[in-house]
């Protein structure tokens, strides 16, 4: 009897220890590397937190891959209000030249895409001509005059809101901004307050990243995965917290030639466009 019980006991301990080496085989196997998303290559930004620095898909974009497609950026679309300053008539494209400009996108064949609509695009393949129309501050006019228009040739922009200014005068309300994400276009943030992002850091800076990327899914129903940085300023830090809270892609006011690398997708350069530029930059 005494024999059969340390046998038992043997065969228990054996058992036990079987099950330890198998428990740390698949805790070690399982246990998942921070990887970046994007494409991205930040030698000098320090990623704190593994746990929201995961991606909830591996990347597939090759790294440092010369991508050709034009941004245009776009501000007010419409009628200037009497008494415009310098600033806001070099802001506003009329009507009548934002239509005349769809018209030169459509009738030259270009490609027009939303900003997530080429970010995806970028692994597969961007087509040829591919342009982008992006709208900054969330404009009113953005929805009663350039909305129809870009519905009239089949289009889609991409609209950069300030969340801080829904609903105010000259910007579009909740419902205007929820009617443009239903008829397919897409919402990106531009901070809540607007600010020079260069000059907080923290909680200060993570808040208008963070804050108005809650408030317009939350509106919308959809993720909001582009952003626009205020007059164009950004920091290290401030590209960090991008990629952290979940934003793939990031435009700048830096001037655009036409393409970008797949290494620098938080730093997307554009083109103004002009009152008077009739797209002239595209070329032919
Ligand atoms: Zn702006």
């Amino acid at each position: 009897m005494k024999i059969k019980q340390k046998k038992n006991i043997f065969l228990i301990k054996i058992v036990m220890i079987f099950f330890l080496v198998i428990f740390l085989v698949w805790f070690f196997a399982n246990r998942q590397k921070p990887v970046l998303t994007g494409g991205m290559s930040f030698t000098n930004i320090e990623i704190t937190t593994t746990a929201k620095a995961e991606p909830t898909q591996e990347s597939t974009l090759s790294p440092n891959e010369t991508i050709q497609a034009a941004v245009l950026m776009y501000h007010h679309t419409g009628d200037l209000p009497e008494g415009a300053d310098d600033i806001r008539k070099g802001l506003t494209v009329s009507g009548k030249t934002f239509d005349s400009e769809m018209k030169k996108l459509k009738d030259g064949g270009y490609n027009v895409m939303t900003l997530n609509e080429l970010y995806n695009k970028i692994s597969t393949g961007v087509p040829d001509k591919a342009v982008v129309l992006t709208f900054d501050d969330g404009y009113d006019d953005n929805s009663t005059v350039a909305e129809p228009i870009l519905q009239k040739y089949g289009f889609h922009g991409t609209f950069f809101i300030i969340t801080g200014k829904v609903g105010m005068a000259e910007y579009m309300s909740e419902d205007q901004i929820k009617d443009l994400a239903k008829a397919g276009n897409e919402i990106g943030s531009h901070t809540v307050h607007h600010i020079d992002l260069s000059t907080v850091q923290g909680t200060t800076l993570n808040n208008e990243i963070k804050d108005s990327k809650t408030y317009l899914e939350k509106l919308t129903g959809l993720t909001v995965e582009t952003f626009c940085y205020p007059s164009g300023k950004f920091s290290d830090e401030a590209k960090a917290d991008l990629l952290r809270d979940g934003y793939k892609i990031a435009v700048t006011t830096e001037a655009s030639k036409g393409v970008f690398s797949t290494g620098d997708l938080f730093e997307i350069p554009r083109y103004r466009v002009n009152p008077g530029s009739s797209l002239s930059f595209l070329g032919k």
